[in-house]
Parts: structure tokens; sequence; C-alpha cells
């Protein structure tokens, strides 16, 4: 294993200054059980192996990766290779750690898993594992969320999910997150709460990683068998951080490999309008974990904006805050309109409609190309854009 991955996070979960576990007392028992049958399941083969035939016969894996070549020709300057997470069951790189925390539970004997989710990508995946693996499954969601994402909660239901409506305060992610730890707490007996990134009190933005460690894996072997070398550069962009960290596994030994974290710029620099917390945001803790904020003037989490719902939090993974700190990765920033581009652009020009979210890192492979003559890029393409055509063509049309 990669000597950096060995080395993070340290016993207490913590990457350099950030990270750890801030609880409430009633759930300390709980999250020191997952550790406890974490630090079991990590070694076991029995594990490991079941969750490889998952990830071969139900979720297509591997991905392949794409030579973007139209896009690489119109850019001018470096090549630009994706890694298509787009092609896993469902349509995102959510699954990976989906299906891995469903197969946690059942080793761990429990007979649901819950969670809350924002946009609904994340309760989309968790209804998807608990289907798999014959377990209930409850969704906490904001009202306002699910007038929003209603496609996302008829996919739900027809999984088997019980969608419960939160109607407290805005009625969306952070009371969904409220809601859907109470109810853990009065289950946690015989259920599993399924974190939706690399966030939240430790193990899970390790475990997270772990699971989502595949993506950079696969990437460095195919890519080597691709081209007979590394990428020169490699992007994700970062919403709580778990395909970027995913594809940065793979490669954060190889140090002539540069790394890049794009996180979404939203309509302007101004506090409200973005949600780049790794550019703007200062340290604080979210949700039980230290990490980088955004915060408002009475030291709240602040309102968020970007036209990915999935890249839409005031927090971020506390290993990007290390591997910013450090210098090991640097993190940039695409706005909604670079996004934009990007997305009509690699619709057009390859045949590929991308997710929202994965279209700010191929708005950085774009942008950089031109400067990197002869040096390649590789990018995460986290997901398809499926979810976003009606949004997208209604709201901005079809592009030049
Ligand atoms: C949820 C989501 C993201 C953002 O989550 P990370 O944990 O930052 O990876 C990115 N892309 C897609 C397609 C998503 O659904």
């Amino acid at each position: 294993m990669s000597d950096y991955l060995k080395s993070m996070p340290d016993r207490e979960g913590f990457f350099g200054n950030y990270g750890g576990a801030m609880l409430p007392p009633p759930l300390e028992p709980h999250f020191a059980e997952i550790r406890a049958a974490y630090d079991k399941l990590s070694k076991s083969a029995e594990y490991w192996n079941e969750l490889r035939y998952i990830r071969k016969h139900f979720q297509g894996r591997p991905t392949p990766i794409s030579y973007l070549k139209n896009l690489s020709e119109r850019a001018g300057g470096a090549q630009i290779y994706a890694k298509r997470e787009d092609l896993n069951h469902m349509g995102a790189h959510k699954l990976n750690h989906c299906m891995a925390e469903g197969l946690l539970a059942k080793f761990m004997g429990k007979t649901k898993l819950i969670a809350e989710t924002g946009a609904g990508q994340h309760g989309v995946a968790l209804a998807t594992a608990a289907a798999y693996f014959g377990m209930d499954c409850e969704i906490h969601m904001g009202e306002v969320d699910m007038a929003k994402e209603a496609p996302n909660v008829t996919r739900m239901k027809l999984l088997g999910a019980q969608v419960v409506p939160v109607g407290e305060g805005a009625k969306t992610l952070k009371e969904a997150v409220d809601s859907a730890f109470g109810s853990y707490i009065a289950q946690a007996d015989h259920a599993l709460f399924g974190i939706g990134s690399v966030v939240g009190p430790h193990p899970f933005p390790m475990m997270v990683r772990d699971f989502q460690k595949v993506v950079g894996m696969e990437a460095r072997e195919q890519f080597m068998e691709m081209t007979g070398e590394l990428p020169d550069m490699v992007a994700a962009c970062v919403g709580g951080g778990s395909n970027a960290m995913g594809l940065f596994a793979g490669f954060i030994d190889d140090e002539g490999v540069a790394l890049y974290g794009v996180e979404p710029m939203g309509t302007s620099s101004k506090l409200g309008d973005h949600a780049a917390t790794l550019t703007y945001g200062v340290d604080g803790a979210i949700h039980g974990f230290a990490t980088k904020v955004l915060l408002d003037d009475n030291g709240e989490p602040a309102p968020v904006n970007t036209v990915a719902s999935g890249l839409d939090y005031p927090g971020v993974g506390p290993e990007h805050a290390h591997l910013q700190s450090t210098g090991r990765v640097t993190y940039t920033s695409a706005d909604d309109k670079e996004a934009l581009n990007a997305f009509y652009e690699l619709s057009r020009r390859e045949g590929i409609i991308p997710a929202l979210e994965s279209a700010h890192a191929l708005a950085f492979a774009m942008r950089e190309a031109k400067n990197h003559q002869g040096k390649s890029i590789l990018i995460n393409l986290s997901g398809r854009g499926d979810k976003d055509i009606d949004y997208v063509a209604e709201t901005y049309g079809f592009g030049e």
C-alpha cells in the first residue's frame, strides 16, 4: 500500500490538524462499533473479495479511461483524458462507497441503512445498495429539495426506500442531516448510517477514501497501459471530496504527477455566491469534524451556491484541507459559466453528457490545456449528466 495512505489518518482520525470525531454522547458507542468493525473488515479477505465481486458483476467495473480527442484538439496544447465513473451502474462514483457501506452493514449484522440526502444522488446510491443487500432504507430529505429533485425521490421509492420529508427550518440538507442522525440514534442497534462523501466524523473520511481508491488504482494502471507514462496532471471536482480523493489516491506517491482539486465558484467570489470552501474558507468545524469551513458573520456555516447541486457544501473533507496545507494538492475553481461551457462541449464534441459536477473538472482541463503543450491531463468524469439535462436545457438552452 502507498506510504502516504498508510500514514493517514492517525488513530484518532486526524489528517494533520483536520478530521477527528466530535460526537454527541449518544452517538459515541455507535461510532466506536463502526470503527471496531471496519478495523477488522479492512483486513478481511472475505470482505474485499465480496466487494470485488460486486464491483465487477453489479457495478460494471473497471470503468474505462477515454481519450478526449476532439476536445483536446479544440483546446490546443495538452491531451485530455477522462476516467469514466459516469459508466458505473446508476451513473456516478457514489456507488463505489455506497455498496461498500452496505457490505459493511451486512458484515456488522445490520438490516437497515439510514442517511440524509441533499439533491438526492446519495439517497439513490444508498437505496440501490439497500435493495441489493435486501435491507431496509430510510432517507431523510428536506421538503424544498424533494420538490426540486422529484425524479430522485421517485427513484428512491422505486428502489424500495422510505423517503422521510423534513419540514423544519429551511427544509434542505442541514435539517435533513439533523433529522437523519436523530432517527439513527434511535435505531443504531440494527441500522448503519451511510455517509455520502469523505466527510463526517472518523472513521468515515478514511473509509470512504478507501472505498473510492479503486478509481485511482484502476486509472493509474489504465493510463500507463494506454500511453506508457503517468499523466502530468490529474484533476477532479471537489464537493465533499470523495471522487477527488479516490482518483488522487492512485497518484499521491507519484511526485511527478500534479494533483488539482476544482471547487465551484458559482456566480461570483462573494460569500453566498459560491461553494469554494478551500479557496475562501477558514479553519473550523462542521458536522462533527475539523476542517475548512465557509462561515458567515455570525460564525455559522454560510449559504452556498453552484449550478452543480452535488458540490453545494460549506465544508470539505478533512483530508483535502490537509493536502492543501502540505501543498501536495493545488485547489482551484471553475465557475458556473465555465462548467456549463464544458458541459455543452463534452456533449457536442465527444458524445458524453457529463454531470454538472464533473463539468467543473473538465472546465479546468480545457482552461489549462493551452498552457501545457505536450502534457497530459487526466480528469475524473464523476457522473453522467442525465439528471441535469432538463434543468440545463430549460434554464440555459442548448449552447452555441
Ligand atoms: C455527489 C457528486 C459529486 C460530489 O461529491 P464528492 O464527494 O465531492 O465527489 C461529484 N460528482 C457527482 C456526479 C456527484 O453525484
